[in-house]
């Protein structure tokens, strides 16, 4: 029977998500399932071994009716040996996960970061569907990025290329980054620096309605910020219109340097809307020159929750395929 399915794994310190679909990217069956990492590799292991049959099981799969397998988890890690390098969340260092997999299913199997599998995510299932170059950026807990050219993720000489949440945006008076840096773009973008910022705010005097809200100073997060400003509080507007001119600032420099047919945002803060696309767009419109590339679209991921096991799964379906042409 030909191959018609394709398996995504999406390897998380606290979950992990299991899905198989058709080429098209349709989500026949999911799983999750904690993770578990204190337990120790070989538990998680077996746990995605388990979470893999599972959903086979589900549709009656065999394998091989499966292509392949794609896992995407934090990195750093090695997409051509198949090692995870080194993985904090899930106390891994030099794991061959996908020697592991090979071992127990035969099929081809394949490893990425998550911000770049979320890029490819978007380009064979999302909103890049129509491009063969853009950039993924994913606003989160931090700020990570995936850069597709010519239909596929460009990793740079160490995998390491679309490290965008270190590009320093503010180096003088900027805050410390977990890199050691200062004013990194994750200092100042991310879901942790919104909250920071608001907490800065209260502490000053200001921000009254995000302490309310959060019920004190130590509550407030990001989430408190996007509250506060859908009820139209001035200072979480001001907070979030800072946070997002930054990346405005950083998207001009991106399109400068890689002229890319798209910019997609995506990662929990994205949800935001207007808040955090408004400000970018604007920044665009007020610092760019007047090239085309200052035209370039800038919009929505359209993967939504299920970014991680499209973008494991889409690294099986562009092994299969040659990425489509306009
Ligand atoms: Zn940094």
């Amino acid at each position: 029977m030909p191959a018609r399915y394709a398996i995504g794994v999406d390897l998380g310190g606290t979950k992990i998500a299991t899905g198989i679909t058709n080429f098209s990217g349709n989500i026949l069956a999911r799983r999750f399932v904690p993770t578990h990492a204190s337990e120790g590799e070989t538990a998680v292991i077996a746990r995605i071994k388990e979470s893999i049959r599972h959903i086979m099981d589900d549709i009656d799969a065999s394998l091989e009716e499966v292509a392949g397998i794609g896992i995407c988890c934090p990195g750093p890690l090695n997409p051509e040996t198949g090692v995870v390098i080194m993985a904090p969340n899930l106390n891994w260092s030099h794991v061959p996960i996908v020697s592991h997999i090979v071992e127990e299913f035969g099929i081809p199997t394949f490893l990425e970061n998550d911000a770049n599998a979320a890029a490819l995510a978007e380009k064979w299932f999302g909103a890049g569907q129509d491009v063969d170059s853009l950039l993924y950026i994913t606003v989160s807990t931090g700020v990570g990025g995936g850069i597709i050219l010519n239909g596929d993720i460009y990793r740079g000489r160490n995998h390491m290329a679309g490290e965008i949440g270190h590009a320093i945006v503010q180096p003088e008076g900027g805050v410390q980054c977990g890199c050691g840096q200062y004013g990194c773009l994750e200092t100042i973008s991310s879901g942790t620096a919104i909250g920071r910022e608001a907490q800065n705010v209260v502490a000053e005097g200001g921000g009254q309605r995000m302490a309310e809200l959060a019920g004190g100073i130590d509550g407030i997060t990001a989430k408190t910020v996007a509250d506060a400003a859908a009820e139209g509080d001035p200072d979480a507007e001001a907070i979030l219109e800072r946070a997002f001119m930054y990346l405005g600032t950083f998207v001009v420099s991106m399109l400068n340097i890689l002229n890319v047919e798209k910019i997609v945002i995506g990662g929990g803060v994205s949800k935001l809307g207007d808040n955090l696309f408004e400000p970018v767009r604007r920044v665009v419109g007020e610092k760019m020159s007047d090239v085309p590339a200052k035209y370039t679209p800038i919009v929505p991921a359209e993967t939504g929750d299920n970014v991680g096991i499209l973008g494991a799964v889409g690294l099986v379906v562009k092994s299969a395929f040659r990425a489509p042409t306009k």
